[in-house]
């Protein structure tokens, strides 16, 4: 028996475990695009801000992978799925066979289209080079634009305070895939954002960017605003990554599309965490439920359910984007 697990977030690494605890002899390959360690995704506005090193961001998780003889490929981009004949494309030319699929691709962040057009602008702030990349621009930097709605916006906006930058986060407000914190906390925390110096526009999208010099941009917002700076960071909400599943007869609406035990329309195909539009047999309604620990519940739920569980997804909501690592959001702006 061979089970494939896309992604090493984790909702791959649970799923990875979870199969290996009911299938004892089987063969279950991690196969991810990162080229690094399991690391701690939460965490990574920690990086920017420079009150975590790497070293503190290792996701506990990923520890005892090889004592579970659990084996990771590295760098390895899946491109396309053969449900049919039980293949997976890999964007270096290379393809792995499995008689059981996880997808736990997780999320990618959404590119406002105005920024298509000004490629040196922005950097994301999603994975761990993501950070890197952020955290060593913004060092050299004096204004931070920020773009995103909710919780990444106001994380974002934090870190990049925090090591002296001036910081105008502009922020669109845009409906929410996940829960969005609750208005009154956010309320709070963004009036303790504004006492400590960052800049916040609301309601407003960006309409424009302009190259100025190669190192200076002007911002342009649909309310008419205009922000010179040196790096736009973009921490919106993160869609599902699955775009390798077109033409592969797997079902998917926002994200895959999976039953209460986490299993697609085809048999033996699964899907957990971020990437994974989760049927609810209390709401009776399909969702993603966005966050780091319901990731860990699912995934582990969709491993053993490969191997035989047979269990059911029941959602709970203290699962949803709840804060795992350092503070909670009040308590890191500092109130
Ligand atoms: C800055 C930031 C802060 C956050 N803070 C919190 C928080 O405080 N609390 C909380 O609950 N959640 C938080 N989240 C959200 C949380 O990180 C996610 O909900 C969680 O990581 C989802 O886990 P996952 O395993 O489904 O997906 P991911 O963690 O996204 O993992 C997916 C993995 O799949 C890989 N992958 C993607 N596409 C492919 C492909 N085609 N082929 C192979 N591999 C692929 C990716 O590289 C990645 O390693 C935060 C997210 C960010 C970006």
């Amino acid at each position: 028996m061979r089970y494939l697990i896309l992604g090493s977030g984790p909702a791959g690494i649970a799923a990875a475990k979870g199969a290996r605890t009911l299938d004892k002899d089987a063969e279950v390959v991690i196969a991810t695009e990162e080229h690094a360690a399991p690391y701690l995704r939460p965490s990574l506005p920690d990086l920017v801000s420079g009150e975590r090193e790497i070293s503190g961001l290792a996701n506990p998780q990923g520890k005892d992978l090889a004592e579970r003889k659990i084996r990771v490929l590295w760098g390895k981009r899946a491109r396309r799925l053969d449900a049919a004949k039980n293949r997976v494309f890999f964007s270096d030319g290379s393809e792995e066979t499995y008689n059981f699929l996880c997808i736990a691709t997780g999320g990618r962040p959404i590119l406002p289209a105005a920024l298509m057009g000004a490629p040196g602008s922005f950097l994301f702030l999603n994975s761990l080079g993501d950070a890197l990349r952020v955290r060593e621009r913004a060092m050299r930097s004096d204004t931070t634009v920020v773009y995103g709605p909710g919780y990444l916006g106001i994380e974002a906006a934090r870190a990049l305070r925090k090591i002296g930058n001036q910081v105008v986060w502009i922020n669109p407000g845009l409906p929410r895939f996940g829960n969005p914190i609750s208005g009154d906390v956010e309320a709070r925390v963004v009036d303790q954002l504004r006492s400590k110096g960052v800049k916040t526009m609301e309601g407003t999208e960006i309409a424009d960017v302009i190259d100025v010099d190669g190192r200076i941009y002007d911002v342009l917002t649909t309310g008419g605003g205009q922000v010179r700076c040196s790096l736009i960071v973009v921490a919106t909400e993160r869609l599902p990554g699955i775009g390798f599943l077109e033409g592969s007869g797997v079902k998917a609406g926002a994200g895959v599309l999976v039953s209460e035990y986490l299993g697609t329309n085809v048999s033996n195909i699964y899907a957990a965490g971020d990437c994974a539009e989760v049927y609810d047999i209390n709401r009776r309604e399909s969702r993603i439920n966005f966050g780091w620990r319901s990731a860990i519940k699912q995934g582990q739920l969709a491993g053993e359910n490969m191997a035989g569980g047979g269990k059911v997804y029941i959602k709970n909501t203290e699962d949803y984007f709840g804060l795992l690592y350092g503070a909670s959001l009040p308590e890191r702006v500092g109130e």
